[in-house]
């Protein structure tokens, strides 16, 4: 087992990491940003090396910094958490020439899955059920009217390397698709450095369900299930529940299964997740992640399993820890994503907590690297925390969040908290019938 790693990330999920390494007793380096040498995760590793200024691309994104401190401190594997570097593939091409270990998959596998026309041509032949739309790229707007005539409006225009809800537009018919195809390519091209698109049919009312697999990297693969996250505010995820409210254990056994050949047949090493639209009970691939997720505590949580110490279990060779028959759901978890943002309109609001005070009791896990006293800075994402609760069934795990929101206290700034106990108030809600379009209508109705 390695004697050391570094995590190359900040926040709640550079704690996530540290906390799973101190378990298998092993030494753990934060690295971080000027901005953040008060920073929880700084003073809870073993270790801690400044990589750089405040923005993101001068410190956590930058691989020499990330590499040397690796060097400096005799870090022997590298987990990079979400976001910045974890779905890099030059990233993890630089860590295996450096002699050093990537908690994830190969750099191929993030490349191949990382370009959405390479990783639909991947699932497809794997035979997952993909969106219809357009076969691989389109070169142009003719291409794209042919496309759209052929699978009918509305369809989307989606940019290949777009990511985080960015580099989609939405074509309702024939009359719109120049504009959103043009749009579509260029923000693809500023945002993501690709013009590339492609074309789906557009599902009005699916429900996100994302399924959990995890892989040995030797042909042998599980899955956990699937995470409902279907509450979502600009295609960004805010509620996150296991197991789905409107999946049964034959449907999730079918579904867990053909990902699970999937991810087999590749030889996939790590956690990963295969998303899909769920619409008149079928699945439509969209898109896989090749990293830990956000929501991935759910999922821990029903099944009984940490897989951040299993990231790093297979990462150093080990087999995995769990087959699929020992993988049984237990209960019902929910997750929501706390922001430092200013309602109605989600404005970041960043600035120092005058006072914390997290939920604790039965079935409750806080992920979150805030203290009192703590100045959150202004240059990151503005997660700062995700309250975890588990059940016996889904009126218990609600129950349960609502209890929790009522105790947490953040004062100083303002945070999306309020949002989580309106919701609580909702028959949609309670009853778990709504759809990806729901909160945005809701949300559009409050104001
Ligand atoms: P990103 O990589 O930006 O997260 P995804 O492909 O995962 O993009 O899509 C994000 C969200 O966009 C989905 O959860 C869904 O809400 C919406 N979406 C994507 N594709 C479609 C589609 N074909 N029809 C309807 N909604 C879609």
């Amino acid at each position: 087992m390695f004697k050391k790693i570094l995590v190359a990330n900040r926040g709640e999920i550079a704690l996530r990491v540290i906390r799973a390494a101190r378990e298998m007793g092993i030494a753990s380096v934060a690295v971080h940003s000027t901005a953040d040498a008060d920073a929880m995760h700084v003073r809870m590793a073993d270790e801690a090396v400044c990589i750089g200024p405040p923005p993101g691309t001068d410190s956590y994104l930058s691989m020499p910094a990330i590499i040397s401190a690796c060097e400096i401190t005799g870090a022997e594997a590298i987990h990079p958490g979400y976001g910045f570097l974890s779905e890099n593939a030059n990233f993890v091409q630089i860590v295996e020439d450096h002699d050093l270990k990537f908690i994830g998959p190969t750099a191929e596998h993030i490349r191949v899955m990382g370009d959405k026309i390479t990783a639909k041509e991947t699932m497809k032949k794997l035979d997952v059920p993909c969106v219809p739309g357009s076969d691989g790229g389109v070169p142009d707007l003719d291409a794209a009217y042919e496309v759209g005539d052929a699978i009918g409006y509305p369809v989307i225009i989606k940019a290949t390397a777009g990511g985080g809800g960015r580099g989609m537009k939405l074509a309702k018919s024939r009359d719109e698709m120049a504009d959103a195809f043009r749009t579509a390519r260029s923000e693809g091209k500023s945002v993501f450095g690709n013009d590339e698109v492609y074309i789906e049919k557009y599902l009005g009312t699916p429900r996100h369900i994302e399924i959990q697999v995890f892989g040995d990297g030797k042909g042998n693969a599980v899955h956990l299930g699937e995470r409902d996250c279907s509450l979502q505010r600009r295609h960004q995820k805010v509620f996150e529940e296991a197991p789905g409210p409107t999946i049964d254990a034959e449907t999730r056994a079918q579904i867990g299964k053909v990902c699970s050949d999937a991810v087999a047949s590749i030889n996939y090493a790590g956690a990963g997740t295969i998303e899909f639209l769920y619409e008149n009970g079928e699945f439509y691939f969209i898109e896989m992640n090749t990293r830990l997720q956000v929501e991935h505590p759910v999922t821990e949580a029903v099944f009984g399993v940490d897989l951040v110490r299993e990231q790093i279990r297979v990462a150093a060779g080990y087999e995995m820890s769990f087959r699929q028959e020992d993988l049984q759901v237990n209960g019902h978890a929910i997750e929501v994503r706390i922001n430092a943002e200013k309602l109605p309109d989600f404005r970041p609001c960043p600035g120092k907590i005058t006072q914390y005070h997290a939920p604790g009791g039965l079935g409750v896990r806080m992920d979150s690297a805030l203290y009192d006293g703590y100045s959150i800075p202004p240059y990151y994402d503005s997660l700062i925390a995700k309250l975890i609760v588990h059940g016996p069934d889904r009126p218990a795990a609600l129950a349960r969040l609502d209890r929790a929101l009522g105790e947490l206290i953040v004062d100083g700034i303002d945070t999306t908290t309020p949002l989580f106990a309106a919701l609580l108030a909702e028959k949609a809600v309670q009853t778990g019938d709504y759809n990806i379009h729901w909160l945005e209508h809701w949300l559009d109705a409050q104001n």
